[in-house]
């Protein structure tokens, strides 16, 4: 009989699996690498042959994905005495797939702490089901000579491993061992190699207050306790980092457990292959030198030096990239010396070079499945397989979470996690990235698409390569990509709601958009319902300075505005309406109801007013203001009752905590009926939630089951971000509906 394997089934171990399974079964015939996956030709008893196409999938290695399976019985017999495994098909370049980094497996785990293992304690153990990939490939095809490897000439003993089919490191590229490998070294503040015991040094350098960089898989980190506030507050001084959260690294789930719930699901998804920071609720409300709100970014080591460091005491450090201020995490020794000089107290560096950047990535789990947040490092580059798709397009993103997508066939393949890109440093990666993608996957775009904005750097982008390559670009209003690619997230194809809310958008007729609800498929969305504008009292500086906004609010809503210490000047800049843009912006109003309450009025990042309202809000309370709505062509989402009920009610006294949560009652309710009266406009019942402002755990646990009890069908992201960062995901299957 002859068996097509079509998906990811090349570099995965996927051929010694079958061999092994073959030899099981008691079967002959051969198999080769062809350009889609893999050819099987076996011989055996009609029962056996079947039997062996069922377990195929069941026992198949945990990093291959079976996309379809084709077979084909026969009587003809090639008379096979044996199994072999055939040179490849000439393989063809444009349809190989790169696989991610993969956490460490438990083999290697047992193998670094059996001390009879020849590579007993090694930090770069790894085999065919783990280790670095995508980082350490600097071209295709993935074989050694292209890899970060191709310094460390295999020893023997690993050459033999390397070609026994029969060897769980049968054709793994990185396969080492400490006599033919990279080696960890040492370093102090400046530079200088330490000797010793690398790991012992970083860790006694870490237990004694230090603050240490760490080369992991595809950046620095830097390391330090994460019990000692004093220590936590010397890192944010030395990087200038703002008030965002640090990420922890815990030796196992029950350290984990000591510091945060964990659940069944996100216990499986920590220990997972692509092993993601997850964001678990904190036990008390405490550790706030490590973060503000409820929850703590926590992942497990997920390669062989990060098990290494943890395995004594501390069992928990804070992790956070290395790079400064929004430039891009650093990835080399040299680099890392000289821009960490004065923010770390010591280097546990390797030689083995990173060829590419890729952040952790960030996931919650909502209602028992995974929310992306931070689609990146164990998770790129495989691709999405998207119905519709049919290739050649390079989609650009947005611009603050920059992200792109390039297509090829059915495949989708989202990059990395890129930053901002007002960044010189990072406008430089997202360029190479992009370069490095088209390169890989061989392919050239034929169509580029963008955002509307005029001003991102990622549509300047886009503009200049078409002009310079003559291709067509088209432009995408931002919300309606952000609602695509929420649709193309969950396979929906026809016509649907969409429930956009996040900070800032360009609007289709030039106003800042961002409360937005749509109507409408891949090709064309109407502007269903939005929220009442809210003025930006100095355009962007309201980002930063939410007195601005609250100052907006109040003065809307006829509420007095003395409690603002700026307002004379406020009221200034208003009324003679100078560098004050308009903005539907769901962002802005949590920022402005953040500072009404006092929660916070200078913010340090992008959405910190509704991460402390968030944190703020007290869960047990029902409480909520009624809706009010300005009837016309568009529906407008007035807000002005709520905020007056809000400083009334705040002004009686009733606890912020109390107030927080009744804000967020009211926006759920306000979703959910902005959703119903589209839904009786359209007779459409499938809703997405797309938009930044989705981040928001408070309304995700709540908001799916409260749509789903209003006869509607809520759809949430599950493979790619619901902030900027999944946009050009949405953009791309806009530009493929619009090329038809
Ligand atoms: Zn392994
Ligand atoms: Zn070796
Ligand atoms: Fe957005």
């Amino acid at each position: 009989m002859s068996i097509q394997i079509h998906g990811i089934v090349q570099g995965v171990g996927f051929r010694p699996f079958v061999h092994r399974l073959v030899s099981e079964f008691g079967l002959t015939g051969t198999i080769r690498n062809t350009s889609s996956g893999v050819a099987l030709e076996l011989e055996g008893e009609r029962a056996t042959l079947e039997a062996f196409v069922r377990s195929l999938p069941e026992r198949a290695p945990q990093l291959a994905q079976i996309d379809r399976l084709e077979t084909a019985y026969s009587l003809a017999l090639a008379g096979y005495t044996d199994f072999r495994i055939l040179p490849s098909l000439r393989e063809e370049k444009r349809n190989t797939l790169v696989s991610p980094d993969i956490g460490i497996c438990p083999d290697c785990l047992r193998e670094l702490h059996d001390p009879r293992d020849r590579r007993y304690r090694y930090p770069f153990i790894n085999c065919t089901n783990c280790g670095p990939r995508f980082t350490i490939i600097r071209d295709l095809p993935y074989d050694r000579p292209l890899t970060s490897m191709a310094r460390f000439p295999m020893c023997p003993d690993c050459e033999r491993e390397y070609h026994d089919i029969t060897n769980r490191r049968y054709h793994a590229q990185p396969d080492c061992c400490p006599a033919c490998g990279p080696q960890l070294f040492f370093c102090d503040a400046e530079g200088r190699r330490i000797s010793g015991d690398a790991i012992a040094l970083a860790r006694e350098m870490i237990c004694a207050g230090g603050i240490v960089a760490i080369k992991g898989l595809g950046g620095m980190h830097l390391a330090c306790r994460a019990d000692d506030a004093a220590v936590a507050a010397r890192l944010r001084r030395r990087k200038e980092r703002d008030e965002k959260p640090f990420a922890l690294m815990c030796r196992d789930v029950e350290a984990a457990r000591r510091l945060c719930h964990v659940s069944r699901a996100e216990e499986a998804l920590l220990t997972s292959v692509h092993r993601p920071i997850v964001l678990l609720r904190k036990r008390e409300d405490g550790l706030r030198h490590l973060s503000e709100n409820r929850s703590l970014g926590v992942m497990l080591p997920y390669t062989p030096l990060h098990v290494l460091l943890l395995d004594e005491e501390p069992d928990t450090v804070v992790l956070t990239s290395a790079n400064l201020s929004d430039t891009p995490i650093l990835y080399q020794n040299e680099e890392a010396l000289e821009k960490l000089r004065g923010i770390a107290d010591g280097f546990l560096l390797h030689d083995r070079d990173i060829q590419t950047r890729c952040d952790d990535s960030l996931f919650m789990v909502l209602d028992g499945q995974d929310y992306p947040l931070r689609r990146s490092r164990g998770y790129v580059p495989y691709p999405l397989r998207v119905p519709g798709s049919r290739g050649g397009i390079l989609a650009c993103g947005a611009e603050q979470k920059a992200s792109f997508c390039l297509s090829r066939g059915d495949s989708v393949f989202p990059s990395q996690h890129i930053g901002d890109l007002k960044n010189y440093e990072t406008l430089a990666h997202y360029e190479q990235q992009i370069r490095r993608f088209e390169r890989l996957f061989d392919q050239k775009p034929a169509l580029l698409v963008c955002d509307l904005h005029p001003d991102y750097l990622s549509t300047a982008y886009a503009q200049e390569r078409a002009a310079a390559e003559g291709l067509p670009l088209i432009q995408v209003q931002h919300h309606h990509a952000h609602m695509a690619a929420c649709m193309a997230d969950n396979g929906l194809t026809e016509d649907c709601i969409g429930l956009i809310w996040d900070g800032t958008g360009y609007g289709s007729d030039g106003t800042i958009w961002g409360g937005e609800c749509l109507i409408g498929g891949y090709r064309d969305v109407r502007r269903f319902a939005s929220l009442r504008p809210i003025p930006l009292i100095g355009g962007d500086r309201a980002v930063k300075e939410l007195d601005r906004v609250a100052f907006a609010l109040l003065r809307e809503a006829d509420c007095p505005t003395a409690e603002i210490p700026d307002a004379p000047r406020y009221e200034t800049l208003l009324t003679a309406g100078l560098n004050c843009p308009m903005s539907s912006g769901m962002g802005r109003l949590f920022d402005g109801v953040a500072a009404l309450l006092g929660v916070k009025t200078l913010a340090s990042y992008e959405g910190q007013g509704a991460v402390l309202l968030e944190a703020a809000a007290d869960e047990e309370e029902t409480g909520r203001w009624p809706l009010a709505f300005e009837e016309g062509e568009l529906l407008r989402c007035d807000w002005r009752g709520m905020i007056r009920a809000l400083v009334a009610e705040r002004d009686a006294g009733t606890d912020a905590a109390v107030l927080a949560a009744r804000f967020l009652n009211t926006l759920l309710d306000l979703a959910v009926e902005v959703c119903r009266r589209a839904a009786e406009a359209s007779g459409l019942r499938d809703v997405v939630l797309s938009g930044g402002s989705f981040q928001n755990r408070y309304l995700m646990e709540r908001l799916p089951g409260m749509l789903c009890a209003a006869g509607l069908r809520p759809h949430v992201h599950r493979r790619v971000s619901c902030n900027d960062e999944g946009l050009s995901l949405g953009q791309l299957m806009i530009a493929e509906e619009r090329r038809k």
